[in-house]
């Protein structure tokens, strides 16, 4: 059967185009005429690579290291993935349970791929990452949403998924720390989760994304709780921790017969990741980590004047993040009036007449919510808050 588009297949006509990426490409086209835009949309640090990561990186291109790499990445970065794993969350993972991506975003795709067949259901907690929906339609799969509460900080709980189980289940997706809301899983509560899966016979995909971005607890992983192993698929990334979104390298970390599966399906689509890139990646996890604690410190400087300014204003209200670099307020003061139902029209007139980039609240399954990145400088920041307080003041 063919899509709703003629000619395209009916799997791309079941998924939409990234919203996060949407609203960047919108900002950054507006830019490129001239417009002067505050960007808070996409989550992407502002702050540069660092140096020693880049140096890794010149080095690799002067001595040539320009060719193919092995499908699931080179066995050295492979190594290094492990190596850094253990040593920020008391994990043991071997080589071959390790597999280098294009982005921790294709280690969720290559996980979805791998293990969900058509009908196959996904519980995913709401507010999600735009990404989570789309690869579990893309693979046939059934999305089965569990909502979580603003009144509780978006908390996510073993109760509430064991709720939305059935005789199809085969994955659950974790976000923790959670983009968009900042929620945190701790260790209790994730000691729960795996123990529901593992008697279930499900997976949990723990996407750690922004697992060194945390505020008020120690980074975690649910891979170093005994026993965890065999019901965990890890999706890791190190674009937020050191700042290189472009450089397209993430990771997954699971029993090796999933990381093989994946591997094949590698193989006859990126070949490899970035050969350059993996050996910056090389230097990121296994070289000095000092610049990652002074981001963290950056992150947390701005979160509270982000709250602080977004409390200030009439008819809002804001959960504060303990994790990630977002802020997800409730802006129901604002809809219902002046032609703005819904938070995608509130957020386009926003970049129109207010030129602030924000992402909908109901890309993320949770409308009356607005995603504000506070991955921006604060010079930006304030900027940007100025003029959503201007917009939304003029039209209460
Ligand atoms: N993950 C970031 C975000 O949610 C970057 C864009 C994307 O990959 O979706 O904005």
């Amino acid at each position: 059967m063919r899509g709703a588009v003629e000619g395209i297949a009916e799997r791309i006509s079941s998924i939409g185009v990234s919203s996060t990426m949407q609203v960047a490409a919108d900002a950054a086209a507006l830019r490129a005429r001239g417009v002067d835009v505050v960007d808070l949309g996409a989550g992407e640090p502002d702050f540069p690579t660092p140096g020693n990561i880049k140096q890794a990186a010149v080095r690799a291109l002067e001595e040539n290291f320009t060719k193919y790499t092995a499908a699931a990445g080179t066995p050295e970065l492979r190594q290094a993935v492990c190596e850094a794993h253990a040593r920020d969350f008391g994990t043991a993972y071997k080589p071959e349970e390790c597999i280098v991506t294009a982005g921790g975003k294709h280690a969720i795709f290559g996980f979805t791929q791998a293990l969900i067949d058509p009908g196959d259901e996904v519980v995913i907690p709401v507010p999600y990452w735009v990404t989570y929906r789309d690869v579990v339609n893309y693979a046939g799969g059934r999305c089965v949403f569990v909502e979580t509460e603003e009144a509780n900080g978006f908390a996510l709980t073993a109760a509430m998924i064991a709720a939305h189980l059935s005789g199809r289940s085969r994955m659950v997706i974790v976000n923790s720390p959670a983009n968009p809301s900042g929620a945190i899983v701790d260790r209790g509560e994730f000691e729960k989760i795996v123990r529901l899966a593992s008697e279930r016979g499900i997976y949990v995909l723990t996407d750690e994304c922004y697992c060194h971005i945390l505020y008020d607890s120690a980074p975690f992983s649910a891979a170093s709780l005994p026993g965890a192993k065999d019901t965990l698929l890890v999706a890791g990334s190190l674009s937020k921790t050191y700042a290189m979104t472009g450089w397209r390298i993430g990771f997954g970390l699971a029993p090796a017969p999933i990381v093989a599966a994946m591997t094949k399906l590698q193989s006859h689509s990126t070949s490899n990741p970035n050969s350059i890139a993996q050996k910056a990646a090389v230097e990121a996890l296994s070289g000095p980590q000092d610049s990652v604690a002074a981001m963290l410190a950056e992150y947390r400087r701005r979160r509270d004047f982000v709250v602080r300014r977004l409390r200030a204003i009439p008819g809002i209200t804001c959960v504060e993040p303990r994790g990630a670099f977002y802020v997800f307020p409730n802006v129901s003061a604002a809809l219902g009036k002046n032609g703005m139902e819904t938070t995608a029209q509130l957020a386009g007139r926003l970049l129109a007449e207010a030129r602030v980039a924000v992402v909908p609240g109901e890309a993320f399954g949770a409308g009356r919510r607005l995603r504000i990145s506070y991955a921006a400088s604060m010079a930006e920041l304030d900027r940007g808050l100025d003029r959503l307080r201007d917009f939304l003041v003029k039209y209460s």
